[in-house]
């Protein structure tokens, strides 16, 4: 089968009349059923994924040890009534967040407010919703906070957000745990320790611990090492001098996924067992009560639980130069490639049984030259109008992501669950376009 390597996740797989299978359902019929461009998500791996950090962490860490959605990867109520059902904890960023997961049922007391910039407003509607705790960024937010919560009459649980220090391998816009980010507090400019020294003194907020969260698509658990050890050794120079002990340790998300055959495969359960048992070891050497370590992934929950579907309109042969193949969605539904020319699999969904013989760069509609999918994607030479292009691993930061540049409407979320395909969220129509336009 040509494309027998290109089949990145076991959701995938290819029938006798060489069409591709999504969490066991022929893409080509979905595409007809829900039309095109369509996001497909598998909620059974979804759980799955959710299980596995879940298991992992409470068998190496405890009852204590958190698995935290990033719900920023895809945000929409459904999503949060699985974190709900599997009994997971979420990160939300924006008010819009907050009100998403409060509308599905989510229990607001298990969300962590992330943000480096909640505004006043911000603040005080995460107040008033209940929401757990708020990982503090900045001065400013303290300030902020300790006033609105004081006005409560509430102590509010905050963690505080440090940047170790480190330097990721990933791309530059996902690497924020680098001196020089724009989030949270350098430990080693003394920033951390100031901040930490205000929000102990600081009466209408109760500091938790600490978080970090240094780095995205990572294939293994270096980074998490290194940042644990150095907010281990920060914990306890704050503890000699202030007497503080930290209860919580959240060291952020960041496991990879896979984009392309060639990216490895990952084990969550044994990398958090490696990283749980160099806690451990942290904890012991520094005789330091050992804290409750929650992690936050977010992309390695829901981007191989997603596909994305498109109709081929325009081929387009430049002999000599170049190959397009333009499909019926684009930047609009997934921005990654232009944003940071990220990587994807594309596969013809209904011709996997072809060679793929034709070089080609997959485009969107957009009215942009930098609206591309993909370039250099292998796709059969009689691919043609009217044929289904899938594009692997859109679960995370697709939808959400969306816009409607050019005025195109997002498509629609289709969940699968046991084979069974049912509607998540409804695509926009035309009059969605300019239902707030006066
Ligand atoms: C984006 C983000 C995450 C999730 O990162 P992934 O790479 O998607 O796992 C976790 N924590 C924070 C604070 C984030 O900003």
């Amino acid at each position: 089968m040509p494309y027998e390597n290109k089949l990145i996740c076991d959701n995938l797989s290819v029938n006798d009349e060489g069409h591709l299978l999504f969490a066991g359902l022929d893409t080509t019929l979905l595409a007809k059923e829900y039309g095109t461009p369509v996001y497909l998500m598998d909620e059974d791996k979804i759980r799955e994924k959710c299980r596995i950090y879940k298991n992992a962490i409470s068998k190496n860490l405890g009852s204590e040890g958190r698995a935290i959605y990033a719900s920023k990867a895809a945000s929409f109520k459904r999503m949060y009534t699985i974190m709900k059902e599997e009994g997971m904890y979420c990160d939300v960023v924006s008010c819009g967040e907050i009100y998403t997961a409060h509308k599905a049922g989510f229990p607001l007391e298990k969300a962590f407010f992330h943000s480096n910039n909640k505004t006043d407003n911000d603040i005080k509607y995460a107040l008033r919703m209940g929401v757990g705790y708020f990982v503090v960024d900045n001065k400013e937010e303290l300030l902020s906070l300790n006033k609105a919560a004081g006005k409560k009459g509430i102590k509010q649980k905050i963690l505080l957000r440090l940047t170790p220090g480190i330097d990721t391998h990933t791309f530059e816009a996902v690497d924020t745990g680098k001196v020089d980010s724009k989030f949270g507090f350098a430990i080693e400019t003394g920033a951390a320790e100031k901040i930490t020294e205000k929000a102990l003194v600081s009466k209408n907020v109760e500091l938790i611990g600490f978080h970090c969260h240094v780095g995205s698509q990572l294939f293994d658990s270096d980074v998490y090492i290194r940042s644990a050890k150095i907010m281990f050794s920060y914990m306890t120079y704050i503890r000699e001098k202030y007497g503080y002990i930290a209860r919580m340790l959240d060291l952020g998300g960041g496991y990879g996924v896979r984009y392309l055959e060639n990216d490895p495969v990952i084990d969550i359960a044994e990398n958090i067992e490696a990283v749980a048992n160099y806690l451990k070891k942290l904890s012991k050497e520094n005789n330091y009560p050992m804290p409750s370590v929650s992690f936050e992934p977010g992309r390695s929950i829901v981007a191989d639980a997603g596909l994305t579907l498109y109709t081929v309109g325009m081929v387009k042969k430049i002999p000599g130069f170049i190959n397009y193949v333009s499909v019926d969605g684009g930047m609009a539904d997934n921005v990654r490639y232009a944003m940071y020319e990220a990587p994807y699999t594309v596969l013809p969904a209904n011709r996997m049984n072809e060679r793929g013989d034709m070089r080609s760069t997959v485009v969107g509609r957009c009215c942009e030259s930098g609206d591309i999918i993909q370039p250099g994607v292998l796709l059969p030479s009689g691919i043609k109008r009217g044929d289904i292009i899938a594009v692997c691993t859109t679960g995370a930061y697709n939808y959400s992501m969306a816009s409607n540049y050019n005025r195109i409407p997002r498509p629609p979320v289709v969940m699968i669950k046991d084979k069974k395909p049912y509607v998540a969220v409804k695509g926009e129509t035309l009059d969605d376009l300019i239902a707030l336009d006066e």
